[in-house]
């Protein structure tokens, strides 16, 4: 390819709602264009590291015997309706009618679909398995669209789904997938941890997330510093803490003005946050849901959601939701409480262990000192639950060493489904003795313009984007110092030619620009190798070669460029 013909215009700004770094070098280089809130236009370099990725996750899915098809963006209602999920999805999902009122949406993703496909075509356990994936756009109408191609509206996604006749032929096709998966992620040059991941309200399954560990990250990785050890913190274990056992002091009520934070409250009292108990309230599945952790704790909202097996996702609970169910907000504590139809109370097992602590006396302007627990609280009112969040100073849940947390971008997901939609579906097969049995399932996705944007936030510097080479939009740049001087264009031609007969993907920078320019875009586009041709070249036979990575630089003699250029290559 010639730079004259590429289209790449490349900025000088940067817009200023570009919030992240993969964002900003993006579109400076001239590899998107931002149309509104989470869409964007794939340019010609953007779109051939995603040709590359892509092309690494097919040929793993090939020799992992998943075969690729493709189903439509589109989907009908009905599917959904029939796994229950057309009201649960919620606004993430778009949804449109079509000229005969019909409902119909633009698939998040394809579970449905997929499955009522299978259910029509595999009826006998010797179809089985089956392994199906596709790479296409996904839709999802994100709260907030943010952080440039990571969270966007419109993605790419590869979707995958197993089909097996049992747990243990799941277990098997589960297997070949996280192998495959980390694979690609390896062969695309990301840094990253396979985690323990949320399976979701179905419970008992078994997930990962593929978490590129980056700043950038909205996810919380904890991971042990000795052991292997790594789970997203969502459902990180954290271990009971016990409080020394103390005489139990007699409940009494105290005046707190105002009080309504711990902070506050441990301020007015004289007391640590280590002795407060703290309350914070949800809304899940239109229900009021209390939950208590100790007052320097923070509260785990995925394993409250699981304590009261919440289909949605926790909202904070209005002022006015606490009202109605007698919560007065700042100074609750579970003392007296009683749960009902609207209102369910969980406490963290650490809680459940504290003695003579500090909590809201559910009156304005008032808290209760030495509640004990264990004494105070009805047990029948109340769930208890490992609710807190694990932190870096709690001790490895395995070995019991030191743990550490980092920030990751999710790239990819693998996950058990077990029979969830395929008894939904009724999508069965007559197994070996010929009873009808639901197909056991399990979904994998990969987020390929994520991938490609986490590329960049792990792996660039103050002048542009380093590409790995795998995934590199071209993976040598040839720069000619002048394009005018004839002599030196025929040295670049030759070497151009030769390098893309070798099957190196090369571009030759044929602009008219001045050299520095070029420089500026070669490292700001970030090809792994950038040969540049001088005069210098015409006089001593020899040419250089610059590593973007690391910044080294070696000439080398014209007609030994091409076992160079392979050598530095198969280094990146
Ligand atoms: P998240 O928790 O980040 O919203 P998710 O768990 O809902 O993601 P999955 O349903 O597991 O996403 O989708 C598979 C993959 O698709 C994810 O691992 C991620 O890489 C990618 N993905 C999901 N949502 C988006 C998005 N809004 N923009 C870009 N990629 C996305
Ligand atoms: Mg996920």
């Amino acid at each position: 390819m010639l730079a004259s013909k590429l289209y790449a215009p490349t900025l000088r700004e940067v817009p200023s709602d570009a919030d992240v770094i993969s964002a900003q070098y993006m579109l400076r280089a001239g590899f998107v264009r931002k149309v509104a809130g989470g869409l964007y236009t794939f340019l010609p370099l953007a779109w051939k590291s995603l040709r590359k990725i892509e092309a690494i996750i097919r040929e793993e899915m090939e020799a992992s015997n998943a075969q690729e098809i493709m189903m439509p963006i589109l989907q009908p209602a009905e599917i959904w309706q029939e796994s229950g999920r057309w009201p649960v999805y919620g606004a993430e999902m778009i949804r449109l009618t079509d000229r005969h009122h019909r409902d119909y949406c633009l698939g998040p993703t394809h579970e449905e679909m997929v499955t009522t496909l299978v259910k029509n075509e595999i009826n006998s356990y010797r179809q089985l398995p089956v392994n199906l994936y596709q790479i296409q756009s996904k839709f999802r109408d994100e709260r907030r669209p943010r952080f440039g191609l990571m969270r966007s509206r419109e993605f790419i996604m590869k979707d995958g789904y197993s089909f097996d006749s049992d747990e243990d032929g799941l277990d098997i096709s589960y297997q070949s997938m996280y192998d495959a998966y980390n694979r690609i992620f390896s062969r695309c040059g990301l840094y990253f941890k396979p985690v323990e991941a949320d399976s979701g309200a179905i419970g008992g399954s078994n997930s990962h997330e593929f978490m590129a560990l980056a700043d950038a990250g909205e996810a919380d990785v904890i991971h042990c510093t000795s052991c292997n050890y790594a789970a997203n913190i969502e459902i990180g274990q954290p271990g009971v803490i016990k409080q020394e056992e103390e005489p139990l002091q007699e409940l009494s009520i105290v005046s707190t003005p105002n009080a309504k934070t711990i902070e506050a409250v441990a301020m007015q009292l004289g007391i640590p946050t280590t002795r407060t108990i703290k309350a914070v309230v949800y809304s899940i599945d239109g229900k009021v849901v209390l939950a208590m952790v100790r007052g320097d704790h923070e509260v785990n909202e995925i394993a409250v959601q699981h304590a009261v097996n919440g289909i949605l996702e926790p909202e904070m609970a209005t002022d006015e939701q606490m009202e109605n169910v007698g919560l007065v907000a700042g100074f609750i504590s579970p003392v007296g409480l009683v749960a009902t139809d609207n209102l369910s109370i969980v406490v963290d097992e650490s809680v459940m262990e504290m003695y003579n602590c500090c909590g809201g006396a559910n009156q304005k302007d008032a808290h209760y000192i030495n509640i004990n627990p264990k004494r105070d609280f009805n047990t029948e009112e109340i769930i208890v639950a490992p609710i807190r969040l694990i932190t870096d100073e709690d001790v490895c849940p395995h070995c019991g060493k030191e743990l550490r947390i980092d920030k990751g971008i999710e790239v990819g997901q693998v996950f058990k489904l077990g029979t969830k939609y395929s008894e939904a579906l009724g999508a069965t097969f007559l197994d070996n003795s010929g009873r009808p049995k639901p197909l056991v399932m399990g979904c994998y996705g990969i987020g390929v313009t994520r991938t490609l944007a986490a590329t960049i936030e792990q792996s660039h510097d103050e002048n542009g984007i380093i590409w790995p080479r795998s995934i590199a939009p071209f993976e040598v740049v040839i720069v000619p110092i002048n394009v005018k001087d004839e002599a030196l264009m025929d040295i670049s031609t030759k070497i151009y030619t030769s390098l893309q007969s070798s099957g190196i993907d090369v571009l030759l920078d044929d602009r008219k620009d001045r050299a520095g320019v070029k420089f500026k875009d070669a490292d700001l586009i970030g090809y792994p190798l950038r040969i540049t041709i001088s005069k210098h070249s015409i006089e001593t036979g020899e040419v250089e070669i610059k590593t973007r990575k690391t910044g080294d630089v070696v000439n080398v003699k014209i007609d030994e460029v091409i076992t160079s250029t392979k050598e530095l290559l198969s280094t990146l």
